[in-house]
């Protein structure tokens, strides 16, 4: 058990009905911040103490702060839903709480207690409760991270850390929810090696990744598609979503987590939600060559992408250095959708929930 308590001190002066309503009338991904922020400090001495939920600041960060030199910082994210009678609930916020204390195992950071971790979920979504929007595809995006703090420039793990979960209205994350992606097959860049930190949900792994989705972006391409590192032959994932193939026999393919796979809550509630609906998912590794092969006879029927922030959103095409492919002509798939349509519904208590998923916040 974790004995941290949160103070609430709200916020003095927090925007008008005039102003959210108008920031969230069309809010993007990630741009639409609340009005609050929890917070809470640890160092080697007192462990973690000052947990508090206040009004959205800018961090004071001495500029010797371990973390802008040695990038010692994890994140999560999550989601909280508006529910069809007004409340809201979180979606396997203790999966999320567990994996934050992995990856800062991984980091060598102090971990955060599971149970303060949700609590933090739950109370800034309590005080910040009207800004989650009850848009169809609209949610609150919970954002927990953690940074070493302490002043120091020699190399070590740091003695102090501060703990923050900020929170952004949004809408849906690619520009057409219904479409499909163009994922750019990366060939020079890799995105995690096998001991690296590929599983752990650090800032460093999506720095690595920048210059991949760069060379994306000038291919017109909205994703980048990782090969392993070791071999360059086995897809791994999205720069920040999981992958799973659809065959025509109703078989799911996503590759078996590694050290270099980010072990995807909405991966695994997929296979869960798979299962259920009588399709054989199997976790084995799948190469480049593979997928090339399987759309050219036509077994593969489907792609998509998969992760807290986009859902499901289906692959349409595959481009690279010298590939160019088109999947189930470039439309949604009957599978993607069904799954998402079950994963949605669950996530809203739309539909039954047979497995705790469903975390009523009020
Ligand atoms: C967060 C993340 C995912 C998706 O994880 P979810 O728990 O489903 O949101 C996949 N890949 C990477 C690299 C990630 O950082």
């Amino acid at each position: 058990m974790s004995d941290l308590t949160f103070e609430t001190e709200s916020h003095a002066s927090p925007r008008s009905v005039e102003e959210r309503t108008a920031l969230m009338a069309n809010p993007g991904f990630g741009k639409v911040f609340t009005d609050h922020m929890v917070i809470a400090r640890y160092s080697a001495g007192r462990g973690w103490h000052d947990a508090k939920v206040t009004a959205r600041a800018p961090l004071p960060l001495d500029p010797a702060a371990a973390v802008l030199h040695y990038a010692q910082e994890i994140f999560e994210g999550l989601k909280a839903y508006r529910t069809a009678d007004g409340g809201a609930a979180l979606f396997r916020p203790e999966a999320n709480a567990r994996r934050f204390r992995l990856s800062a195992e991984r980091m060598a950071m102090a971990p955060f207690p599971e149970e303060a971790f949700i609590e933090a979920q739950r109370r800034l979504v309590e005080i910040d409760r009207a800004w989650i929007p009850d848009t169809p595809g609209g949610s609150l995006y919970l954002r927990p991270f953690m940074i070493a703090t302490e002043v120091f420039l020699g190399v070590k793990p740091a003695s102090e850390y501060l703990f923050v979960t900020i929170a952004s209205a949004v809408g849906s994350y690619f520009k057409d929810p219904t479409g499909t992606v163009t994922v750019w097959l990366s060939e020079h860049f890799t995105r995690a090696a096998p001991g690296g930190t590929g599983a752990a949900k650090c800032g460093g792994n999506y720095a690595a990744s920048l210059a991949a989705q760069a060379e994306a972006a000038r291919h017109q391409c909205e994703q980048v598609v990782f090969l392993d590192a070791a071999e360059r032959r086995y897809i791994e994932e999205l720069g920040g979503m999981n992958v799973f193939f659809v065959f025509g026999d109703g078989t799911l393919v996503t590759p078996p987590l590694s050290d270099s796979i980010l072990p995807g809550i909405t991966r695994d509630s997929i296979i869960t939600l798979a299962r259920e609906d009588g399709l054989t998912v199997r976790e084995v590794p799948y190469t480049i060559d593979a997928w090339r092969e399987d759309v050219r006879t036509g077994r593969l029927t489907e792609a998509f992408a998969c992760g807290t922030a986009a859902v499901i959103t289906p692959i349409g095409r595959v481009r690279g250095r010298e590939d160019d492919f088109t999947i189930g002509n470039a439309v949604a798939g009957p599978v993607a959708q069904r799954l998402r349509t079950r994963l949605v519904d669950i996530q809203r208590g739309l539909a039954e929930d047979r497995h705790g998923w469903f975390q009523r916040v009020f």
